[in-house]
């Protein structure tokens, strides 16, 4: 039988057995979190146990284990951080790279944040400063994305240098690394990392033609397409 729960308030709870327990919104965000961390190896945006996802539920952060196989996360797996990274919910590990997710939360609005390997963003990373504007998509990240330098995995530096990258837009590249993209939702976040990995490939396509070279956007068009872009899809 399901076990009544006290409602704590910030999306946590109690059981009345008095052990902690997350509480329905908690569980719910957990579920979604699982699911997008599949959904990026099905769909081949990374290999193995390679990236991270997070959710932020009130002033928690939901992260994936550092390690774990997402097929083999369950419920019972919940992984959850405060602002500042105290461990709140669980026992697993938090993913290695806590310090570009909380860094993410700190300073924007965002409730959700992808971490990937993608394939052509990760080449496009290692060959400009900035994706060209081979599309007006990027208006959907809020304009160039930017790469951030390279710094050694899970460390504050790349966290430093990601946000840099980050300012004014919803997505960055990470030198020789992969994406970083946030939303208000898991599904915004998971769609713009999607969006990014095209863009790349489009990129990289259309450079790799022998003797031509893609035609590219400006800014002012790119921007054009991004005040279009508010009206985009059903009322
Ligand atoms: P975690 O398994 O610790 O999340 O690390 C994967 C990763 O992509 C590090 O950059
Ligand atoms: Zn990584």
């Amino acid at each position: 039988m399901a076990e009544r729960r006290r409602d704590t308030g910030d999306g946590r709870g109690a059981g009345e057995t008095g052990a902690p327990r997350p509480g329905e919104a908690l569980e719910r965000a957990w579920n979604g979190l699982v699911a997008t961390a599949r959904r990026t190896v099905s769909d081949g945006l990374v290999v193995g146990t390679s990236g991270n996802v997070s959710v932020r539920v009130g002033d928690t952060v939901l992260v994936t284990p550092t390690g774990v196989p997402y097929d083999r996360l369950t419920p019972e797996d919940i992984c959850g951080v405060s602002l500042d990274g105290r461990r709140v919910l669980g026992s697993l590990v938090p993913t290695s790279e806590l310090p570009m997710h909380l860094a993410v939360y700190r300073s924007t609005d965002a409730r959700a944040v992808v971490h990937t390997h993608a394939v052509h963003a990760t080449a496009v990373s290692t060959l400009v400063t900035e994706l060209p504007l081979v599309h007006y998509m990027s208006a959907a990240l809020g304009g160039p994305v930017r790469v951030a330098s390279y710094a050694t995995y899970g460390t504050e530096k790349l966290a430093e240098n990601m946000l840099r990258a980050l300012r004014d837009r919803t997505a960055c590249l990470l030198q020789n690394h992969g994406t970083l993209a946030h939303g208000a939702t898991l599904d915004q976040a998971y769609d713009r990392t999607a969006q990014l990995e095209w863009m790349c490939r489009v990129w990289l396509t259309a450079s790799s033609v022998p003797g031509l070279t893609p035609t590219l956007l400006t800014e002012d068009q790119v921007a054009q397409a991004g005040e279009r872009l508010k009206g985009y899809g059903q009322p």
